[in-house]
């Protein structure tokens, strides 16, 4: 889920490789025909461009699945209503 497809620039195999590593500066072996693929963010090759974008989009979506997660249990914690009626019931004047 975390991983991108990645292209090799010589033997056009397809492989995978965590997004979380895919970023500006990484380098990886093909595993097919040994290559040594460099990846920036500068690139012109297609086909590493197209894996940097997607390793980009991948740790937007991990990101935004992390910061949903820390939400939701402060949403679950609300204060609970039982004080605020005993609250009401017990301010009489007599
Ligand atoms: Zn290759």
């Amino acid at each position: 889920m975390s991983s991108v497809q990645i292209q090799c620039t010589r033997c056009k195999s397809v492989f995978r490789d965590r997004a979380g590593r895919l970023q500006d500066g990484y380098s990886r072996q093909c595993p097919s025909c040994e290559v040594v693929l460099f990846f920036a963010e500068d690139s012109q090759h297609p086909f590493i461009k197209r894996a940097m974008r997607s390793a980009r989009q991948v740790r937007k979506e991990l990101r935004e699945a992390e910061a949903a997660r820390l939400l939701a249990p402060e949403t679950q914690a609300a204060p609970p209503r039982s004080f605020e009626g005993r609250k009401r019931s017990a301010g009489r004047s007599d």
